[in-house]
């Protein structure tokens, strides 16, 4: 197909992989989206070709797009999710991730039960009405002692969502969780290709196992969240298409998604961090193909640049998830290097998200901020 170099889209190749595919026009692009807006999905190679042709002019179209239908069903809203990070120690040792078992570097920690419910009373003070506990894959938590914790967090916090992400564990054990109290579930698909989860894990760990996971949470009844990092590590635009399709089929009520950011005590200490603009672009695809999905502006995507969450916010981003977690073992959860937001105190993060969010024209709603079924 031939056009003239005005009219075409940039080649996106060294953030995305090369791709052999077709090269859109804009006008073609914007097409696509269109079609996407109406379909609520595309096929795999046009899906493929249009994050391809992720370009400035595509990324004001889709954005603009992305923000109309946000506001359609949310309003200015933005939801708050107060994340505790309970736990880093992690059985696992996935490539990317600073916690991962072998990294003998990181200084382990734990939270008492009586730290986690401070946090929550702090948070309870501050606005927050949902309480995300998130840790590695910690065996020190059993099954009783997670049971435990909902229980005494949905006593005393009657009015409060409860959201875990503590990775993957039994459906029984998620069954337990569910009857205890617990609402909702974050569990990072990390890349919806069989061959690219090959090199992000290590074998111990599947794609199929993971999937698996996510179906048993949305049978269950949980509010579910999927996600991926945008950029890691051999990641193609048709591993990403795969992501969009993986995500029409599980119909989740939230997707977390942020670059990828280099640690350096991994194996991919050496690999190019994720880019902003692709994060930004993909972002607002999920905002039209799925409209009324829970869409937060990451903490890694504020990593990478001083305005990072507004950014995602006026791409069609919808939630933030500042930390609750005490101050003095903030910065030992880190996943990636250069982590923000570790020294502040949860009031002050509350505060500055508050300014944040106002100076791009939303507001933080008080609430448990529930996904909404919206027919499209
Ligand atoms: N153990 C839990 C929580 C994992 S941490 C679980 O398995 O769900 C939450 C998310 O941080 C991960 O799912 C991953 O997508 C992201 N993450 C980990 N390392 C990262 C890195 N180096 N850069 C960006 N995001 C990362």
């Amino acid at each position: 197909m031939k056009a003239d170099a005005d009219s075409m889209t940039w080649k996106t190749g060294e953030h995305t992989g090369v791709s052999e595919h077709m090269l859109l026009t804009v006008e073609q692009g914007k097409r696509l989206i269109d079609r996407l807006e109406q379909k609520h999905g595309l096929p795999m190679a046009e899906m493929t070709a249009l994050i391809d042709a992720n370009c400035p002019k595509l990324r004001d179209y889709v954005r603009l797009k992305a923000r109309e239908i946000g506001d359609r069903i949310y309003g200015k809203n933005i939801y708050i999710r107060g994340l505790i990070e309970f736990t880093n120690y992690c059985k696992n040792d996935c490539y990317y991730c600073g916690i991962r078992c072998s990294n003998t570097k990181a200084e382990r920690y734990r939270l008492s039960r009586e730290d986690i419910m401070a946090c929550c009373r702090e948070g309870k003070k501050l606005g927050f009405r949902t309480f995300v506990l998130q840790g590695g894959e910690d065996p020190y938590y059993t099954d009783d002692c997670i049971v435990d914790l909902i229980h005494q967090i949905r006593t005393a916090f009657p009015d409060c969502a409860i959201t875990l992400s503590i990775g993957e564990r039994e459906r029984e054990s998620y069954e337990r969780f569910w009857e205890a109290g617990a609402d909702r579930y974050l569990l990072r698909h990390e890349t919806a290709a069989e061959s690219h989860y090959q090199k992000l894990h290590p074998e111990n760990l599947s794609l199929k196992h993971r999937k698996r996971c996510l179906w048993n949470l949305k049978e269950i009844g949980y509010q579910t969240g999927c996600g991926f990092m945008v950029g890691s590590p051999g990641q193609t635009s048709e591993h990403l298409a795969e992501d969009f399709t993986f995500i029409r089929e599980l119909q989740p009520e939230m997707v977390g998604i942020g670059p990828f950011i280099p640690h350096s005590d991994t194996p991919f200490a050496e690999e190019t961090q994720g880019s902003m603009e692709l994060t930004l672009y993909l972002l607002s695809l999920l905002r039209i193909q799925q409209p009324d999905l829970l869409l937060p502006a990451t903490t890694a995507l504020a990593t990478i640049h001083p305005r990072g969450r507004e950014l995602g916010i006026g791409a069609g981003a919808n939630v933030v998830m500042p930390n609750l977690s005490p101050v003095g073992v903030r910065d030992k959860y880190a996943l990636y290097d250069g982590k923000v937001c570790t020294g502040e105190e949860a009031a002050e993060c509350r505060n500055c998200l508050e300014r944040r969010m106002e100076s791009v024209g939303y507001h933080i709603a008080v609430g448990r901020g529930d996904h909404r079924n919206i027919d499209f």
